[in-house]
């Protein structure tokens, strides 16, 4: 979805998002039934993730065991040659990365994550500019339904305004 303004080499040549130091690990995305399915079927290790239930559904997240609050860990799903094993099916709130969505009492609203080496200075005018002025926030938030999870944290994001 963001293909306007950033690149699959860019990201093939970063990871930030597919990777995770105990502090950001809420990060790590969250994975439904269907998902699990393809994710075992790709022979990813089912016990590298831990079942919970949330309003009435089971959803499933990455299990990290941290040996120290800096050791990065990687998501099980991510290849690390050739990059996330779930392709065009990574769970939604991947596919918009460093996009996320976030909703509070007034309703959801976007932040670009600021760790994105992608998006800072004039760069991250042009994705503001994308969002607001082409319609991909819009967009996006016309398809929050596809997220498993969204989060009421927006530490360490740049708001986009409403
Ligand atoms: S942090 Fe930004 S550049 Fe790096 S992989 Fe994620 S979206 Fe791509
Ligand atoms: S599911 Fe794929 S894109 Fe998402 S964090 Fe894991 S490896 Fe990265």
């Amino acid at each position: 979805m963001l293909k306007n303004v950033l690149s699959y080499k860019t990201c093939a040549d970063c990871r930030i998002c597919c990777s995770f130091v105990k502090e950001d690990a809420w990060e790590s995305p969250v994975f439904s039934e269907e998902d699990m399915k393809k994710i075992l079927a790709l022979g990813i290790d089912g016990s590298r993730f831990q079942e919970k239930e949330e309003n009435g559904q089971k959803i499933y997240t990455a299990k990290y065991d941290f040996k120290t609050d800096s050791q990065i860990l990687l998501c099980p799903c991510l290849d690390e040659k050739s990059g996330c094993m779930l392709g065009d099916d990574k769970p939604f709130e991947c596919s918009i990365w460093p996009v996320r969505v976030f909703e509070n009492k007034s309703g959801a609203y976007l932040g670009v994550a600021s760790a994105c080496p992608a998006f800072e200075g004039e760069k991250l005018e042009k994705i503001l500019h994308e969002l607001k002025e082409n319609g991909l926030e819009k967009k996006i938030l016309s398809m929050k339904r596809r997220l498993n999870k969204v989060n009421k944290e927006a530490e360490g994001y740049h708001i986009v305004d409403r």
